[in-house]
């Protein structure tokens, strides 16, 4: 009797560990869904580079423009929710401005004419940072 009841009662045990574990996973696995996403949000940042000089870092998620200034040429890179570009270059090639929105995964945009570089920050990471640096 006793031998059974204790069988019995590691049974239980080990059925409320399961079921206490699922629920944990279950709860944790939202939460770090939530943050993750919230974080990716938060910290994707576009930073503008003028002739290797970091010159603007603007967070993504909130609409911006700025304008940024070489010798008597300008640019104005834009931001917006999810990616970055420039809306106005007054360069001779215009590139830059025709390479329109990135949204990272290690995009850049480049303007020559006036040693610009955007980028995003969060999305791609070390390896954009890396292939920009010379
Ligand atoms: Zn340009």
């Amino acid at each position: 009797m006793f031998f059974c009841d204790k069988m019995e009662k590691v049974h239980m045990t080990r059925a409320d560990w399961t079921l206490i574990f699922c629920v944990f996973a279950a709860a944790a696995g939202t939460a770090l869904f939530f943050l993750q996403g919230g974080r990716i949000g938060q910290e994707r940042v576009a930073v503008v580079e003028q002739d290797g000089q970091e010159v603007y870092r603007l967070p993504l998620g909130e609409e911006t423009a700025v304008e940024v200034f070489w010798e008597d040429g300008c640019n104005v890179v834009s931001v917006d929710g999810r990616g970055v570009w420039i809306s106005y270059a007054d360069c001779p090639d215009r590139i830059c401005v025709r390479q329109g929105k990135i949204f990272g995964g290690g995009q850049s945009i480049v303007c020559l004419p006036h040693r610009l570089v955007v980028y995003l920050e969060g999305a791609a990471g070390e390896e954009t940072l890396d292939a920009m640096t010379d």
